[in-house]
This record gives structure tokens, sequence and C-alpha cells, in this order.
């Protein structure tokens, strides 16, 4: 009897008609004998919202918040209703959904008075997307004769550290926990239907996994369970040659190693969380990506040792939105060790991640890419430390600019296709600004700014002719 979970993001619930599909599909592996843990996002969009009611509710504007309330309990009532049929647990579940809300206007009421959002409360405001989307799940379920039960990412036993809005799971604790909740609802045939995306400390405070993180909450649960399998269930056939939407011809990739497809999320690849593949690769359980219109179709598998091998050396193009790309610049760091070491460090205890690192042959310059919400910090961080000691002259960053990455096994020691991609590019008249190649040689990105990098994907997939593979 083979034991799955199930993630299904926030474009497969993001209506009422999406969330009874949802259900049977379910119920239609359950009654094949499968055992289903069923793991989910929040309704689509509603993440967003509650961060923009949070920073609303910081300055203290309470019009705002009573609309803000109304819909949200509109939108997921009218969900309820379309999902569920049987009125009793119709009304079990507004219900359950006033109720939540009634808790989120607490919270709200709290920043409000207040004034101020700390990354604690930010993360208690963001899990309610799940509080309210995860019930509707398990209502429908129910609705379809199943014995479905809900449950949060916490009392379900997943613990993480306290780093609010991209906490770490404490995988022995939560392994164990999961496991010895888990085990029993599926002997007793029931169906688990957890909210993707938080958990809690040990202290049992509310935390969330980073953005997009209901695919990192079902690997940590599918690893604890030493699952069969993970599915991740969302709106496109599987990992992609590049994203659909920016490249309408990009092809289904059938397989793929854990590290391409790491690779490839870490980069951009938005199909799934970059850390999500971690507690797969662990147990070694292989993850399905794919599509929960189009079940039919087997999606991408990514497994441990790939049997598919693909023609070329380049598999997909991701695009990194959103990201600045900082210059350290002065004759004093020519040939004084430590220079790079002294800048990573400085960044690293203000928690700052470094995305891509390159230092010209000259010395007299480092260039790195960070997240662009960072790059302010990072600038005047770096000042204050390094500025009065000669060693730099100046520090700027550049907040118009993307990464391309393009990724693939295959370009290990094949030679030649760095200068194939630049042709591409130059040929679209694209200015490249940095070039990095990480020394896996799965990938080689660079940074373009931000009006050119989807036409520099497109030339890199049409050169690499990845819509005929
Ligand atoms: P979900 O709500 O299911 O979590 P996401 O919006 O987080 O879905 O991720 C799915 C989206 O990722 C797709 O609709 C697609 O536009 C985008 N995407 C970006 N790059 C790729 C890629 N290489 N392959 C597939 N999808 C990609
Ligand atoms: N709802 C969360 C987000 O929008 C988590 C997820 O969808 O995976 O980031
Ligand atoms: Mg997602």
């Amino acid at each position: 009897m083979k034991k799955i979970v199930m993630k299904f993001g926030g474009t497969s619930v993001a209506s009422g008609e999406n969330i009874r599909h949802v259900a049977n599909l379910i119920a239609n592996y359950v009654s094949q004998g499968y055992r289903v843990v069923a793991v989910v996002s929040a309704l689509e969009g509603v993440t967003d919202k509650l961060i923009e009611a949070a920073e609303q509710a910081k300055k203290g504007n309470r019009d705002y918040f009573r609309e803000f309330k109304q819909k949200l309990l509109e939108e997921h009532l009218t969900a309820a209703r379309k999902a569920i049929e049987n009125k009793r647990i119709q009304e079990e579940m507004e219900q359950i959904l006033k109720t939540t809300i009634d808790e989120l206007e607490k919270v709200l009421t709290g920043i409000i008075y207040v004034g101020e959002l700390t990354p604690k409360s930010k993360d208690y405001v963001l899990s309610f997307g799940e509080r309210l989307s995860t019930p509707i799940v398990g209502g429908s379920l129910r609705d379809l004769e199943l014995n479905a039960q809900f449950y949060t990412g916490g009392e379900i036993g997943i613990v993480t550290d306290s780093n609010f809005g991209e906490a770490s799971p404490l995988m022995n604790v939560t392994k164990h926990q999961v496991k010895e909740k888990i085990e029993p609802l599926l002997e007793k045939k029931f169906v688990p239907v957890v909210t993707g995306y938080i958990a809690a400390t040990q202290d049992d405070v509310t935390t969330t996994l980073g953005r997009g993180g209901s695919d990192y909450t079902a690997t940590i649960i599918g690893a604890a369970l030493a699952a069969d399998e993970v599915w991740i269930w969302t709106d496109v056939d599987g990992l992609m040659t590049s994203d659909p939407k920016i490249v309408p011809s990009a092809k289904m990739l059938p397989e793929l190693s854990f590290q391409e497809a790491t690779e490839m999320t870490i980069f951009g690849a938005k199909a799934m969380h970059p850390r999500a593949l971690e507690p797969a690769m662990e147990e070694n359980i292989p993850v399905r990506i794919r599509n929960v219109f189009n079940p039919e179709n087997p999606g991408t598998l990514i497994v441990k040792e790939q049997k598919i091998k693909l023609g070329d050396a380049v598999k997909a193009i991701t695009l990194v939105k959103d990201v600045a790309l900082v210059n350290v610049s002065g004759a004093g760091m020519v040939g004084t060790p430590g220079t790079a070491a002294k800048i990573f460090d400085i960044l690293g205890r203000d928690n700052i991640n470094i995305l891509m690192i390159s230092q010209s042959v000259s010395e007299a310059n480092i260039s790195f890419v960070i997240q662009r919400s960072l790059s302010e910090r990072a600038v005047s961080t770096l000042e204050i430390a390094l500025l009065g000691r000669g060693l730099i002259r100046e520090v700027t960053a550049e907040d118009d600019v993307c990464v391309v990455a393009v990724v693939g096994a295959g370009m290990k020691g094949t030679p030649g296709v760095a200068s194939r991609i630049f042709t591409a590019i130059a040929r679209k008249g694209i200015n490249v600004r940095m070039i990095a190649q990480g020394s896996s040689e799965l990938n080689i990105s660079f940074v373009v700014k931000e009006i050119d990098g989807e036409e520099a994907v497109r030339a890199i997939h049409e050169e690499f002719k990845l819509n005929k593979i």
C-alpha cells in the first residue's frame, strides 16, 4: 500500500470548485488503496494580502483592516459553500472560519495598538492563510465521506528554531513527533490534512518556513513517515525547461536529479521551495511535481540517480527577480588578504545571504548579488564596518537587475557552453553586468538589467533548442 504525501499549492485551492476538485482527486487515490497525507497552502494570493494587512496594521490603519476582515471572511465562506455540499459540515465550517478570523482580528488589533510589527507577530499573522484554507479541504473530504482530520503544522509535530520568517525544522524531534502522530491516523485509514508553511517552536510559538514553504512541509512529513513519494501538485505539468509564463514553448522535464532540481529552485524556478528537496534527498524519497488540472500526466520525477538522460548540456533556464547587485571597490583591496572574507563575515553576521559572487582579476572590485529588500541594509552595514579603514573606497548597489541561471549536469566538462550562451545574449544586444559559474559546474549564472531578463531567457532557450527536447 503506497504512502504518499500530497501538497496542494495556492492555485490548486484557489476557489471552492478547485478545492472540490482536489478533494475528488484525493478520494480517488484513497479508493485505490493509497494512504494519503494532504498538505495545503493558503488560497491563491491570501498570504500576500496578509502581509499587506500586517503592514497597514502597523501604520494604525483601522479602516483598511475592517474592510479586509470582511472580504477575507467572504472569500473563504464562498469557497467553503462551493467545496462542501452537506449542510451540517458547511455550518460547522462557517463556525471554524469565523472563529479563526476573530483570532486574526485580535492579533491585528494588537499590532494597531502597539504600532509595531515584529518578525514573531508577522509570522503569526501570515499563518492565517493556511489556518483558513486547510479546514475547508478537510471539510470537502468529509463531504465525500472520507475520515479527514485537520491539523496545523505545529499540532502534527513540526518543530522549528525561532528564525521567524524563514524558520528551519529541528529534524530529529520533528521526525519522531510527526511519525508518532500521523502513523496511527493512517492505520485507521484517516486522511490527515495539514497546514503547509506554518510550524511552531518548542515553546509552541507559531513560525513560518519561508515563502512557498508548503512544499517544505510536505517533504518534512514525507521524510518523517518514510513515504514512498512526495507529490507537489501545482498548476503546471512539472519542472520545465523554463517558466512557461516567460517561454510559452517550454517543455516538461520528465526526470531530474536532486542536485539539478535544487540548482533550478535556488535560481528561481518557482515551482518549488529551494529547501524542500533537502529532507527528501536525505531520506532518498522521490519527489514528483504534477499538474492538478492534468492528473494523467506523471509530472517531473526528482530522484537521486537519474535514469533518463536528455541530450543537451543545458536543461533549464531560470530567472531570479527582486535581487540587487552590490559593488565594493577600492585600490586598498589589491593584494590585501582576507578582504573578501571580511565582507562576507560582516554580511553573514547581519543575516544577509549572498546568492552570487564575483571578483575581478585586478582585485580592486568585489561584486555580489543579494535579495533586493536587503540592499540598503547591506550597503550601510558595509559602509559602517569598512569605509573608515582605507581598505575600500566605495560601496554601491544597483536595484534594477536580475539573475539569469542556466542549469544542467551535462554542462560539466562540455566546452563551448558558455560561449554559446553569451553569443546568444550579445546577438540581442543585451549587456551582461556580472558572470559567475558555481564550482559544481551545474550552473552558469549572470546578471543583466531587469528589463532584459525575460528576453535573455528566451534567447538561450532558443539557442539550445529546449523547446525540441
Ligand atoms: P503553487 O501555488 O502550486 O505553489 P507556484 O506559483 O508557487 O505554485 O509555482 C508554480 C509556478 O512556477 C508555475 O505556474 C510557473 O509559472 C512557475 N515556474 C517558474 N519556473 C518554472 C519552471 N522552470 N518550471 C515550472 N514552473 C515554473
Ligand atoms: N502560502 C505561503 C506562501 O504564499 C506558502 C505556500 O504557498 O507554499 O508563500
Ligand atoms: Mg509555491
